[in-house]
């Protein structure tokens, strides 16, 4: 592994000329629904720095979508990998069975909430994680609804697009989706009419009513939640709401299924943001932030749960591959020894109080929210009438594009800058990445 310097450089336009004669060829080969938000093509990339084809480096405010957390090339992830690839590649699990999953396993019981027996089932993606959750749910209530709540994301396939509330991009015109799908209110603070304060026991009184009256708690076999929203616009349900709903499922035998594949493993300056309320779900979803980049995924719960689907029910051919449960081992270790919930915690600290300086020389800056490295503000066109503003949003992103900050949006409403740093960046870095963003604010 070749170090990159951890320096912001500019040498061309953005993208560069070598990016541009990939992005004609990606056009006429790539299909048109893959997009990219930023078409420059990555030579090397690690810590803080994306290097692209055109030698040109970019601060990382993205990580892949929350997923490079150790970095794109951390040492531990590239070593124990390696040693991998050179021993075998695959034999697949459900035939040949290898100690590194079982090692990934023991290691999402040891770090998830709550210290009941648990056990787990590895995937490939976060999409085929919450598909399994599901399954292994209804198999153990032997029920079918299943409750999402509005601004939530839980994958591509066809039930996690049922599950996903937003329609454009990720449902429009795919359907129909899948049945016994039920949509409920979720407590967020900043857009709650009766105030931030008061959202979290309305809300969830509002989500309990509707369960209750429109599918009938002894139907429910599943509700699932993001303890931090991720697409939707990095909402954390207001205070009170996770516990309650959590109680809840509990009180209705039914299962509660945290999906942290976005918001796990650090991100939030704690293993996973569940841990923040002291709430224990029955079952988890994590992938992303897992495996520094190699494709992972798991469900994890409570042992009589997880064994309740009849044996050969869950698996598939790839699903906890060696190579990458060797990643999942070497980031999880780089996590633990770089103590990167304390970095995370540190970011936010960094990034919240810059953010409020910019919030109080430019009034668009509606709202400021997120945990550790997982830091969003939303935009609007006027704070009095908070009426969202996505052309704004999508502006300043692309003034930071041009000078070498990658940043990302998210929101139902467009209008939602995100921050998602890998937890390794540096200070310096870091704090050049939010000069850029203040002087991005400054220009449009
Ligand atoms: C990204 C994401 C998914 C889907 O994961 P994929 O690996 O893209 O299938 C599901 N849930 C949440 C919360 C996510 O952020």
């Amino acid at each position: 592994m070749s170090a990159i310097p951890q320096e912001r450089r500019v040498v061309t336009a953005i993208p560069g000329p070598k990016s541009q004669e990939l992005q004609a060829r990606r056009t006429a080969a790539v299909a048109g629904g893959v997009g990219s938000v930023l078409p420059v093509f990555t030579a090397r990339a690690g810590g803080g720095i994306i290097e692209d084809v055109d030698g040109n480096r970019l601060i990382d405010f993205g990580s892949g979508i929350a997923v490079t957390s150790v970095g794109a090339s951390a040492e531990a992830v590239v070593r124990k990998a390696s040693a991998q690839l050179q021993d075998f590649t695959h034999t697949c699990f459900m035939v040949t069975p290898y100690e590194g999953y079982v090692a990934v396993a023991e290691a999402l019981a040891e770090l998830t909430p709550g210290d009941h027996a648990k056990k787990s089932a590895l995937f490939n993606s976060g999409a085929e994680a919450v598909e399994n959750a599901v399954k292994i749910a209804r198999a153990y209530t032997k029920r079918q609804a299943v409750v999402v709540f509005d601004h939530g994301y839980h994958g591509r396939t066809n039930l996690t697009m049922a599950l996903t509330a937003k329609n454009m991009p990720y449902k429009n015109g795919f359907g129909p989706f899948a049945p016994e799908v039920y949509r409920v209110p979720v407590a967020y603070g900043y857009r709650w009419p009766t105030g931030p304060e008061n959202a979290g026991a309305e809300a969830s009184a509002q989500a309990i009513d509707m369960i209750n009256k429109q599918v009938g708690a002894e139907n429910v076999a599943a509700i699932i939640i993001e303890p931090v929203l991720g697409e939707g616009g990095f909402i954390e349900p207001a205070k009170g709401f996770l516990p309650a709903i959590a109680q809840f499922a509990k009180d209705n035998g039914i299962v509660f299924v945290a999906d942290e594949i976005q918001s796990g493993f650090c991100r939030t300056g704690e293993w996973f943001a569940c841990d923040d309320e002291g709430v224990v779900p029955d079952l988890i979803t994590t992938a992303k932030g897992i495996a520094g980049g190699l494709p992972l995924a798991a469900v994890t719960g409570r042992a009589e749960i997880m064994d309740a689907p009849h044996a050969g029910g869950l698996g598939g051919t790839y699903g906890g591959n060696p190579v990458a449960c060797a990643g999942a081992l070497g980031a999880i270790e780089t996590m633990k020894e770089l103590d990167l919930n304390a970095k995370a915690k540190k970011i936010e600290q960094i990034m919240k109080a810059r953010l409020t300086a910019i919030q109080d020389k430019y009034e668009i800056v509606g709202d400021i929210r997120g945990r550790g490295a997982m830091i969003a503000i939303e935009l609007v066109k006027d704070p009095a009438t908070k009426e969202p503003d996505a052309e704004a949003t999508a502006a300043l992103a692309k003034a930071c594009h041009a000078e070498g900050l990658l940043v990302l949006t998210c929101g139902t409403y467009g209008n939602v800058l995100r921050f998602l740093p890998p937890l390794v960046i540096g200070e310096d870095l870091l704090n050049e990445g939010l000069d850029i963003l203040e002087q991005a604010f400054a220009r449009i």
